[in-house]
């Protein structure tokens, strides 16, 4: 089967400089992807070469089969088939929510416009609004709309820039989890870009983390949360610490962490080894005889997130429903759950 979007080790230069380096990627049709990393990571030249703003230094892009960039050809972001929706949403304030949604359209006879237009609004749950300005309408109903727009000449792939980053964080992650529903129910391929790793959970369904342009890793949002591959990615998704400890020949860490399992962790008596520990891997266990000094916590509503205290000092992450409520100095019983834990190489 061929991919919708391949991305064959795709490098973006700016004269010398390397924003992206050697990526890959494939898509599959109806497959949402994303671009996740800090602040120039290299997310946005990537999507621009995708999107043919932007040319490839080396490497090949191709979509739905047909090669759209290498490094000596390319076809004009026109002639694509990609769309677009941007972070500004980008609605023309001097048109109607309908002429906003035709305008790519264009080619179409006026009835079947109307009719094209009629639809796309009825997909993004918007009926009722063709004759509304873009002023009236909330946030989250002006990204629906732009949402529209991008979809109307029926790309081959959808391409989302940090498209939900001027709304607030609430209605953010609603709004992601709104937009995947309507692209998945589509069968729609598309390309999300964001810093944001609650919205790209939220939406994607295989992320590509980048780190100075490069690929620190590609998976699935479970992965690279339960699995990361390095420190790096670690860091960069979801809280936890990185510990340091030493371990001996019965698998006992020195630091009150409790035991490693020798059948699911490769390690030797006496290495000193970096484990990362989340939240999750952390309970509160009332009747535990473990108890750790409290040095910081956090109010989330439903939980509390605890900074507690190792015997040598090193800090870790505990998460806990937010009725066990105890204060800075004092000490939390708990118990570690090192089974999922994960090890990286020194
Ligand atoms: P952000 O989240 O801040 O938008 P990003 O991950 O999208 O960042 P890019 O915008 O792709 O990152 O930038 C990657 C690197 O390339 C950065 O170091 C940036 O300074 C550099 N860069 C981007 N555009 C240009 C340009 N037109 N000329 C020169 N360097 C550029």
């Amino acid at each position: 089967m061929t991919s919708q979007l391949a991305l064959q080790q795709v490098s973006v230069h700016y004269g010398n400089f390397a924003a992206v380096r050697d990526v890959s990627l494939d898509l599959e049709r109806g497959q949402i992807g994303c671009l996740l990393g800090p602040s120039g990571c290299g997310k946005t030249s990537l999507l621009r070469a995708i999107a043919g703003f932007e040319p490839v230094s080396s490497g090949q892009i191709a979509l739905h089969g047909e090669v759209l960039s290498t490094s000596n050809s390319q076809v004009a972001p026109e002639l694509r088939r990609v769309g677009m929706v941007f972070q500004d949403f980008a609605l023309f304030p001097h048109l109607n929510i309908e002429r906003n949604i035709g305008f790519g359209l264009s080619g179409l006879p006026r009835e079947q416009r109307k009719q094209r237009v009629k639809q796309l609004l009825e997909l993004v749950d918007l009926p009722g609004y063709a004759k509304a300005w873009p002023h009236e309408l909330s946030g989250g109903q002006q990204q629906r709309v732009a949402l529209a727009r991008a979809l109307a000449p029926e790309p081959e792939i959808l391409l989302l820039d940090e498209p939900f980053s001027s709304l607030d964080s609430e209605l953010r992650e609603q709004l992601a989890g709104e937009v995947r529903d309507l692209l998945k129910r589509n069968n729609v391929t598309a390309i999300l870009v964001t810093h944001d790793q609650h919205e790209a959970f939220a939406m994607a369904d295989h992320i590509t983390l980048l780190q100075d342009g490069q690929v620190a890793q590609a998976d699935t949002p479970y992965n690279l949360y339960h699995r990361p591959n390095n420190e790096f990615v670690a860091e960069f998704i979801g809280q936890g610490s990185i510990v340091t400890a030493r371990v001996d020949q019965a698998g006992r860490l020195d630091n009150q962490l409790g035991e490693l399992d020798k059948d699911h962790h490769h390690w030797h008596a006496g290495d000193q080894l970096r484990l990362l520990l989340r939240p999750d891997d952390i309970t509160h266990a009332p009747n535990s005889k473990k108890r750790l000094r409290v040095t910081g916590k956090a109010f989330r509503g439903a939980h509390y997130l605890y900074q507690l205290e190792l015997a040598d000092g090193q800090r870790v992450p505990c998460l806990t429903p937010s009725h066990v409520d105890v204060a800075i100095g004092e000490e939390l019983p708990v118990h570690f759950d090192l089974r999922q834990i994960v090890i990286f190489d020194r």
